[in-house]
């Protein structure tokens, strides 16, 4: 499917493996257009080796440089030291009139060119391009038409900056030409550089804003797509005094005024920012901000912000609750609810927020001024609180009576949570901390028999113990007989020196399990770091609740070890029955085993490792074993022999979503297109909530199943991204987001962009970004240059719906936004969408294909399965014998 490599001339050549074979009768056909290769840049770890160069040359040949650099989209976003640093890299090379540059079909190419002087033009065998025949100087074909010449001051050849892909065309020189030559490694180091620089600063620029402190990494990760350079020149008046504004201003380089009332209040230059309330509500901005120096400024709207993060002050009151302990153990979501259902509530100085001896039943916390608890009856002063602190808690728990009086000592703001709208959007808390420790018990592997109601019954019969900085919980050597979750603050574990610190454990972690089956001996020593509060149980309490632990294991061992462990194989009780297809190192049959059907994905070692694609297979591995969902693939086993690696995964028999878009007459109606798509973002809403990207979404990668449902496969690509960036450039040309091929990083945002791709090309049977050279299509995606003309008969729904998700910016797309994937779900093309049933796969497909038994391959290529096919081993133990496959021990 989609692997990259050279995988199309592999397929070509199973076709005629296949006639050769003599083809068997049924079985479909090779596709009318050919399958789409997906490419890669320089991974990142790759980097590291590579040395750059330093090749005097002067201002004129710098200055020829630049203008052939021109206004491409490759070097548009670098600054003129990203820029110089480049050309530093780059050599030069005479060719006389008449030699040739680059060959058509050239296959590892990986240089531009600069024209210092002279003048090349471009050549084209369409012969050789229609039937990817070999192109070679005696053959070399045609000037184009219009002809295309490259005079002194332009460049040509970029696309090998990015990736390999065979050129598309020959250039050759017409008289003696002086051409610079860029390395794709020294752009890709040189960029990913700058990328790095431009983003560390955009990541400090957030950092050093007071409001966003309580924003954490990946949030801040978010904002740095969503900040907007604004050049302003010297003397523009930025903010108006009385104006209202909902931009955020930090000043980058450059000099700002602040006045009032014509007065100036002070000059800001660098790290400054102005304008943050409008972050918050419409500001009537306070103060004129003039520019008294041409300025940088990075920008900011409240509507940018919100649609990513929500509004600020949710932000702020969300972590302000999870600091409150009775809280603290809330899911992020619940927070959030929390945080939202939160009302501020004023009072002037003097005035009591409550007073000793009241009824209470809500927390407040201090937004803005400052207060005294006081106890009335004595007059004292207990405490001062300030921005940030809480009281009244007790009031969310049960009806409190309150022990003291708040008094405000100046005018107060406070956010205001009561009892009864926790209880509306969550439940009581006593619930919800039952809930949390029955959740924490299912991941302790020896409770992970009992059933979930077992657990919520041990959650509830858990005794809270609290321990002092410092204090030991347990000691090495003793008998144990308790085990405990940590359920605030932390605890660490001490190594046999009684010094040395293991581990740390925090809240929802838990030690001394085995305690729970027989008296053992402390293993190590667990000491509070601060003030800790832990759930224990005893053995002899579990046991008068639940009997012994151990019997429980042994009546279950049986179904636990099926359930958890892998299906046990072995490649000789593997019976071959048919060709499934051909992947990039060798073929996929069709398998039984005990009786049950799989299909088994070859891959000759031999080739992995001459292709350096050790990783590639081995990352894909990991990640199927990692995803079991309805709407991925699911990898059963892997094994390996002398020359072989082997994936035995579930079978798909409805044949590849590719062949069957390409076997329709017309395009998929809306109906069609909305369901495929719909089983797409459910792969996607599993996977990134796993952390992963899928990253090559294109109908090459998806399959039917025998009910007519897709499922994504090929995970080659996928990376679990949890905070951060990713920098690799992959994927396949057409599908690609605008992030990866500006190379400025991206994240899980690049998967709906592909959805649009390629909810676009199921409705319309034509590509968004199509276009005759893969340069074009770069440039029509980094432009967002969309084919609208083929979509003229797709409804308003649909073409908003194409319009969210193939937006630039990643952070103003569709899917990235604060509600997720419920924003493509909730969107008006899926009103009428029955999600539910897709889920639990009651939903009809537009589409189910016919199968006469389960082994019927009629979905598939027919291909034999004795065929010879690239990949697979010729001369089994010649080659192989000779190659190191220590690579692949822990297959
Ligand atoms: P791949 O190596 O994953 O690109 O697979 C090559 C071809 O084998 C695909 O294009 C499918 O035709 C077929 N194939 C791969 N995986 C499966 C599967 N799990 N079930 C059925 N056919 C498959």
């Amino acid at each position: 499917m989609g692997n990259c490599c050279g995988k199309s001339a592999d397929r070509e050549d199973a076709y005629r493996v296949k006639s050769e074979a003599g083809g068997a009768q049924s079985g479909v056909g090779p596709p009318k257009k050919g399958k789409r290769e997906a490419v890669q840049g320089i991974v990142d770890t790759a980097l590291d080796s590579i040395v750059l160069p330093s090749i005097p040359k002067d201002d004129k040949v710098r200055d020829y440089i630049r203008q052939a650099m021109g206004t491409n989209l490759l070097f548009a976003m670098l600054d003129d030291e990203a820029r110089n640093e480049i050309i530093d890299t780059m050599s030069k090379q005479t060719y006389p009139a008449g030699k040739v540059v680059i060959l058509q079909g050239e296959k590892n190419a990986e240089t531009f060119y600069a024209v210092e002087s002279g003048c090349c033009e471009v050549l084209k065998n369409e012969e050789a391009a229609q039937i990817g025949s070999q192109v070679t100087e005696s053959n070399i074909g045609q000037r184009i038409s219009p002809p295309k010449l490259y005079p002194a001051g332009t460049g040509f050849g970029e696309l090998a900056l990015l990736y390999a892909a065979p050129r598309a065309a020959s250039v050759r020189a017409t008289e003696t030409s002086v051409l610079w030559q860029m390395e794709r490694s020294h752009y890709f180091l040189i960029k990913r550089k700058f990328v790095d620089k431009v983003n560390k600063e955009k990541l400090e620029l957030l950092d050093s804003v007071p409001s966003f402190k309580s924003l954490n990494p990946r949030q801040l990760d978010l904002l740095i797509d969503a900040l907007e350079p604004a050049r302003i020149s010297k003397g523009t008046q930025i903010l108006r005094k009385g104006d209202t504004g909902d931009k955020f201003y930090i000043v980058k380089t450059g000099e700002v005024v602040i006045k009032i009332d014509g007065k100036e209040v002070c000059k800001q230059g660098p790290g400054s920012f102005f304008g943050e309330r409008a972050l918050i509500k419409d500001d009537v901005r306070a103060a004129d901000v003039i520019a008294t120096e041409n300025c940088l400024c990075m920008t900011l709207n409240r509507q940018a912000f919100n649609d990513i993060l929500g509004p600020l002050e949710n932000l702020w009151r969300l972590e302000e609750l999870r600091k409150v302990p009775m809280l603290c153990n809330l899911k992020e979501k619940q927070l959030a609810l929390l945080a939202q259902e939160v009302v501020e509530v004023e009072y002037v100085a003097g005035q009591f927020v409550f007073r000793k001896g009241e009824q209470g039943d809500k927390l407040f916390i201090m937004e803005e001024g400052q207060c005294s608890v006081i106890d009335e009856d004595t007059g004292t002063e207990l405490a001062v609180l300030t921005k940030g602190q809480y009281f009244g808690e007790r009031g969310l728990m049960n009806s409190d009576v309150r022990a003291a009086s708040i008094r405000c000592d100046t005018a107060v703001k406070v956010a205001c949570l009561s009892r009864r709208v926790l209880h509306k959007c969550l439940g009581t808390l006593e619930d919800l901390l039952y809930a949390w420790r029955a959740d924490t018990l299912a991941n302790v592997d020896l409770l992970k028999v009992l059933s979930p109601g077992q657990r919520l019954q041990l959650a509830k019969n858990m005794e809270v113990e609290k321990f002092k900085d410092n204090e030991f919980i347990i000691t090495r050597g003793e008998s144990g007989d308790c085990f405990y979750i940590v359920e605030s603050g932390e605890v660490v574990i001490i190594g046999n020196d009684g010094i040395k610190e293991l581990v740390r454990l925090s809240p929802g972690k838990f030690f001394g399990e085995q305690a729970l089956i027989s008296n053992e001996t402390r293993a190590a020593s667990v000491r509070a770091i601060g003030p800790v509060q832990l759930l224990s149980v005893g053995r002899s309490a579990f046991n008068s609740v639940f009997g012994s632990l151990q019997s429980i294991l042994d009546n279950a061992s049986s179904s636990y070890e099926k359930d958890t462990s892998e299906l046990k194989v072995e490649l000789k009780d593997l019976e071959h029955l048919a060709v499934l297809g051909i992947g990039a190192f060798g073929k996929v049959l069709l398998v039984r085993h005990q009786g049950a059907l799989f299909a088994l994905k070859c891959m000759s070692k031999r080739q992995v490792l001459e292709k350096n694609m050790v990783n590639h297979v081995k990352r894909e591995k990991e990640i199927m074993r990692a995803l079991s969902s309805p709407f991925t693939v699911n990898l059963m086993a892997t094994l390996h022999d002398e020359h072989t690696l082997y994936m035995l995964m579930e079978k798909v028999m409805g044949g590849e979503f590719f062949i069957y878009l390409q076997s329709r007459e017309d395009a998929c109606s809306e109906d069609e297109g909305r369901f495929y798509a719909a089983c797409v973002i459910q792969a996607f809403e599993y996977m990134h909530g796993q952390g992963y990207m899928y990253r090559d979404l294109k109908p090459e990668n998806l399959l039917i199943d025998s009910t007519g449902y897709l499922k994504v496969t090929d995970y080659g690509f996928a990376k679990k991204l949890v905070t951060g960036k990713s920098y690799t450039m992959c994927g396949t040309p057409e599908y690609l987001a605008p992030e990866i091929i500006n190379q400025n990083g991206h994240g899980h945002a690049v998967d709906w962009w592909a959805l649009g791709v390629l909810i676009f090309e199921m409705c319309t049977q034509d590509t968004p970004f199509g276009a005759d050279d893969q340069m074009m299509i770069l440039n029509n995606i980094n432009g967002v240059t969309i084919n609208w003309l083929s979509a003229k008969n797709l409804s308003v729904k649909c073409k908003d719906l194409m319009k969210k998700l193939l937006v630039k910016n990643p952070a103003k797309r569709l899917g990235s936004l604060k509600g997720g994937v419920n924003d493509i779900k909730n969107h008006p093309w899926f009103a009428d969408f029955d999600w539910e049933s897709l889920s639990n796969r009651t939903y009809k497909p537009p589409y189910v294909p016919h199968l006469d038994n389960p082994e019927d391959t009629s979905h598939f290529e027919d291909i034999p399965l004795d065929a010879k096919v690239p990949g697979e081993e010729e001369f089994p133990g010649s080659k192989a014998r000779k190659l190191n496959t220590n690579a692949f021990v822990d297959w």
